[in-house]
């Protein structure tokens, strides 16, 4: 699953970090966040990459609680498509650029078996939340 435009980080998230960024995606940045180690408000600060080759935008998001240790790390972005194939490994997106052609990307398989072949028979467009390289989890 080496992409070679992607640091990929060896730390797989915990789910509650996984779910803290899915909160920033689902909530286009304006509802407050809050830590789900003790409730205190988070600093988000998110850099902008281009994916080389791609008019991807990927960011690179420092999350803080203001209270406690918690944190997060991460290179993230959402996909919006549809399964194109997988297998235990990877994930096949189909999904459009940013100037209108389809597209088919290969990212990491870090998403539920029953949720993918559900999501998969269905065909139906949807977020995906790609951190690190991997899709973590659906944006619902
Ligand atoms: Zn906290």
């Amino acid at each position: 699953m080496v992409d070679g435009n992607i640091v990929y980080m060896e730390e797989m998230l915990e789910k509650k970090e996984i779910d803290v960024l899915k909160d920033l995606w689902r909530s286009d940045n304006k509802r407050l966040l809050v830590c789900p180690v003790c409730g205190g408000s988070l600093k988000v600060n998110m850099h902008p990459r281009t994916l080389h080759g791609s008019f991807r935008v990927s960011y690179d998001t420092f999350i803080e609680c203001e209270n406690c240790t918690f944190s997060v790390e991460a290179n993230a972005f959402k996909v919006f498509g549809a399964v194109k194939s997988f297998d235990e490994k990877t994930i096949d997106i189909s999904s459009w650029s940013t100037l209108g052609d389809r597209e088919i990307n290969s990212f990491g398989n870090g998403l539920d078996e029953e949720i993918l072949r559900e999501i998969s028979s269905s065909g139906e467009l949807t977020e995906f939340l790609v951190v690190n390289g991997q899709v973590v989890a659906i944006i619902d």
